[in-house]
């Protein structure tokens, strides 16, 4: 059996660290602090291996070599994005493009350092679009297949000063962090920030509520700066640096810069998308105004924006000019969930999948099925994310009872998904036969695991053992948690029975299923008077 690692006590951490800052003043400190950043590129980059750090350094060793000998096309991008996310053909066109003039920058940079950085405009991307459509599973995707630290935050969560709410400088300290401390692999990491337009400038009876303050400090971490990976806010951090300081006479500050990281931005753009239509529906010719006004064409209008529309929305137009690459993803229609479902190599249905497999449990699933919990999902609203909803929906309860049932195979049907309740009951009624061996088995488990605690052989003859996995059945608790309950006081009174007359074994009736505690008080006043015992 594989051990389970105890998870890390914070405390413990924290007071191992100060332990060594004052015993020795050489401590690992994480850094960074307020964001809480999803870690894209795992496969190679994600979590240590604290088994192998030798390992683990010559991975991203290798990473590193790769960024260095970069040589992917757009096409190649494209057609490895094409394996995870349906549709968004454009964004997946304008981000393959990006990543690889991106990249390709970086390796002449890193095979001629004499080349100006300040000649090159980054291609810092906007992905506008609505939930749940594969923004941020494009960009994941995309850091995966380059092997580079991937960080995800929220723009909400920044505030001016970052003293309330995080600083965006953190998103840098974290992709150092994901990089599991690799500096130099950090410098070539993807940040990506969603809900950029809730930052947007909005003036409240003349005052500024805004992030336009947010909006400047990305522009700079945007552009190129030093950021300190040492966090005003992270104290074991500061404590460390007091300490080298002591030692070295000399104040050490470990910088990043942030020349070579590519930043994404994205958001829902709703309003903006209104604001377009309005423009391009008003304009003399209506040249370039979609023919009707279905939610998808929204997606048309998004596609449309421009400079000033960002302006006009609220952004300072230095910001928006930072990010030069934009692109708009579209709605996912019933028909695109569907392929999702089916043909996404990291489909939601294939997770569904194999957590059943995790009991030895499949299951089929009809094209109408698949057809109807698309349809659902699309009602959602929230793209493919319905998707979850709905299957979570549909097989809550098939993961909560089948695997204490025996049943190794069911269909997923258009009713199942219509009405899972009633097609569980029926799937659970028509294997009845194959619940009630697997329970009669776990009453052989419960007096095996009886005898090697005890020392007492309980001996269910038919009647009682069917008497229990009818009971369990009725009251839908476990075969397990019924006889504890029934016979928790036994090996007290089998004790005493033993000690009187040396019985180990013990059969036991389906009397004595109904009325556990009576038949071992019974049992135990014979033990006292062997001799009516033996009359009897
Ligand atoms: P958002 O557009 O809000 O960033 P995500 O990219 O986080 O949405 O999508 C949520 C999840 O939905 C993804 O992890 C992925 O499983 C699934 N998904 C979303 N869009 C697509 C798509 N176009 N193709 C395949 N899967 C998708």
């Amino acid at each position: 059996m594989s051990q389970e690692k105890e998870p890390k006590d914070p405390m413990e951490e924290l007071k191992k660290n100060l332990d060594q800052v004052f015993n020795h003043g050489n401590a690992f400190f994480p850094m960074g602090g307020g964001v809480n950043p999803e870690s894209g590129a795992t496969a190679k980059t994600g979590s240590p291996d604290p088994e192998d750090p030798a390992e683990d350094d010559d991975e991203r060793a290798e990473i590193l070599r790769s960024i260095q000998g970069f040589n992917l096309k757009p096409k190649e991008i494209r057609d490895y994005l094409d394996r995870f996310v349906i549709q968004q053909r454009e964004a997946k066109k304008v981000i393959s493009v990006a990543i690889c003039d991106h990249y390709n920058h970086v390796r002449r940079c890193l095979e001629n350092p004499e080349i100006k950085d300040r000649d090159y405009a980054k291609q810092n991307i906007i992905v506008l679009g609505p939930t749940g459509v594969g923004k941020t599973y494009l960009m994941r995707n995309v850091a995966k297949l380059i092997g580079v630290p991937f960080v995800k935050a929220d723009a909400t969560k920044f505030s001016e000063t970052g003293y309330v709410g995080g600083d965006v400088d953190d998103l840098v300290r974290d992709l150092v962090k994901n990089a599991n401390g690799d500096e130099k692999l950090a410098q070539y990491g993807i940040i990506y920030i969603d809900e950029i337009d809730k930052i947007a400038n909005k003036t409240e009876g003349g005052k500024d509520v805004s992030g336009r303050g947010v909006q400047i400090n990305l522009l700079k971490l945007m552009e190129e700066t030093d950021v300190n990976l040492q966090s005003q806010t992270d104290l074991l951090g500061q404590m460390q640096a007091m300490m080298d300081f002591q030692q070295s006479g000399k104040a050490r500050k470990k910088t990043l810069n942030t020349r070579h990281i590519l930043f994404i931005v994205s958001g829902a753009f709703g309003k903006l998308g209104e604001s377009v239509k309005k423009r391009l529906t008003t304009s003399p010719l209506g040249f370039g105004a979609p023919r009707s006004n279905k939610e998808e064409d929204g997606d048309e209008f998004l596609s449309k924006v421009e400079t000033r529309d960002f302006i006009d929305y609220g952004f300072e137009p230095e910001f928006i000019g930072r990010l030069p690459v934009r692109v708009a993803c579209q709605h996912l229609l019933p028909d695109d969930l569907l392929q999702i479902l089916t043909s996404s190599e990291g489909s939601i249905l294939a997770q569904y999948l194999a957590d059943f497999d995790g009991y030895n449990i499949k299951f089929d699933v009809t094209k109408g099925a698949l057809q109807s919990i698309s349809k659902k999902a699309h009602k959602e609203k929230i793209g493919a994310r319905g998707l979850m909803t709905i299957l979570e929906r549909v097989l809550r309860d098939y993961k909560f009872e089948l695997p204490s049932t025996g049943i190794k195979r069911f269909e997923l049907k258009e009713s199942t998904v219509d009405d899972p309740a009633s097609d569980l009951k029926q799937l659970l009624r028509e294997n009845i036969s194959e619940q009630r061996s697997v329970l009669l088995k776990e009453v052989t488990t419960y007096t095996r695991r009886f005898e090697a605690q005890y020392g007492f052989t309980l001996n269910f003859d038919d009647d009682a053992a069917i008497a229990l996995v009818k009971e369990s059945l009725d009251l839908d608790k476990t075969i397990r948690a019924l006889c504890e309950q029934k016979f928790r006081d036994f090996h007290h009174g089998l004790t005493l029975i033993s000690r009187n007359t040396g019985q180990t074994i013990f059969p036991i009736t389906e009397s004595a299923v109904k009325n556990a505690e009576k038949e071992l008080s019974d049992w135990v006043v014979k033990s006292y008077r062997p001799n009516e015992n033996k009359e009897s």
